[in-house]
């Protein structure tokens, strides 16, 4: 696994770009002795086969395979040998994980009730149409069709040597805006002339966080937050235009709706009673990962049997970030768990030139998906 892992970390290959970690998953899988499936186009994804033609259920293991445009500031001596790209939220980790569970399970044949597949996907960072969807698109979910799907991510937050889980909602949905506030551009000195569209940009930036205060229930978590704003060009111009990008979480599908709603209806208002228009752009991006409670119970007992139970880990509260594995898990239940790749010295964090997981993780990362899939097969409860 150590091989393999730096093998992916040393070429790493940005969203929709996978083309030789592809090329790197299908060699590890043929040593294996596994057939593969692939995608045409540019969908570099690949779908590897254990217990092929067995009855049974099938259970889905997911690795994802991009990395971020990051200088590695590691010093790992297998660090990234392309310049501004990096293997920095660990998917490096999960496809060597998921081929350390191909290995164990390939091994141990007789452990399995029915196929797995090994689903290695691609543009999982890309956000918005991502590489889950495309997969789902291409049938990775059918022929044989799959009944559970499992998919693992490292967290720096969760000492090594143990799993985190969730049931219920797990990680948010992960919206994103792009407002273009137009008003009247001229002298500084002159401001009465017509709306100011900094003014209006700022009274919008500070409005938005009444919807995340005031739309929904205080305990159902709602994040907005705008990330960049740009307008202007010295201090005694008033630009005629100002554009505000951001991203809205939210954890709940109801909740999702409300807050967009509520906020186009607000920036809209606050822009009209200032005089100012506004263009409103809202990309809807990666839905809530909403884990299953009864397949979750499933394999946490798995779990606890092949850990113990000081190992597994009940995370109480939702991550606001966001992963496409929820699009799996809107088709078939299953588990989305957290590897812990923590130290005694606290971790960089995920998406940080300076990440670095712990690699033995990779032990506990391939027991827990080899360990997921036979327990959903079997449903030993
Ligand atoms: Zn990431
Ligand atoms: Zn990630």
């Amino acid at each position: 696994m150590r091989a393999w892992r730096a093998a992916f970390h040393q070429e790493p290959e940005l969203s929709g770009d996978e083309v030789r970690t592809r090329e790197k998953v299908l060699q590890a899988l043929r040593e294996l002795g596994l057939p593969t499936t692939t995608f045409p186009g540019s969908l570099y994804g690949v779908v590897g086969m254990l217990g092929a033609g067995t009855s049974g259920p099938v259970v889905a293991l997911r690795a994802d395979m991009d990395a971020l445009p990051l200088e590695e500031a590691t010093g790992l001596p297998f660090r990234s040998r392309r310049p501004g790209v990096m293997h920095a939220c660990g998917h490096d980790v999960h496809m060597a994980s998921l081929l350390g569970a191909a290995l164990l399970l390939s091994r141990h044949p007789r452990a399995l009730g029915g196929p797995v597949k090994l689903l290695f996907q691609p543009s999982e960072e890309e956000g918005t149409t991502g590489g889950a969807q495309p997969m789902i698109d291409a049938g990775c979910l059918e022929r044989p069709t799959v009944a559970f799907v499992v998919g693992q991510h490292v967290d720096p937050g969760l000492p090594l040597g143990t799993i985190g889980w969730g049931a219920g909602p797990f990680m948010a949905a992960a919206d994103s805006f792009r407002l273009t506030v137009r008003g009247r551009g001229g002298h500084a000195s002159t401001p009465q002339q017509g709306p100011d569209a900094i003014l209006v940009a700022s009274e919008i930036v500070t409005g938005l966080q009444a919807i995340a205060s005031r739309v929904r229930d205080p305990t159902d978590p709602v994040v907005v937050s705008v990330g960049s704003v740009h307008g202007g060009t010295r201090h005694n111009i008033l630009p005629e235009t100002v554009v505000l990008e951001g991203t809205v979480r939210t954890v709940r599908p109801e909740t999702r709706d409300l807050v967009e709603q509520a906020f186009r209806r607000r920036v809209r208002a606050i822009a009209s009673s200032l005089g100012a228009r506004v263009a409103i752009t809202y990309r809807r991006g990666y839905p809530a990962l909403i884990n299953p409670p009864g397949a979750t119970a499933t394999v946490v007992r798995a779990l606890e049997v092949e850990f113990g139970r000081k190992a597994v880990v009940q995370v109480d509260r939702p991550l606001m970030g966001a992963e496409d594995f929820a699009r799996y898990l809107e088709r078939v239940p299953g588990t989305f768990l957290r590897l812990g790749v923590g130290g005694k010295v606290p971790a960089a964090s995920l998406h940080s030139a300076q990440f670095a997981p712990d690699e033995r993780a990779m032990v506990f990362g391939a027991a827990t998906l080899a360990a997921a899939a036979v327990a959903l097969q079997h449903g030993s409860r």
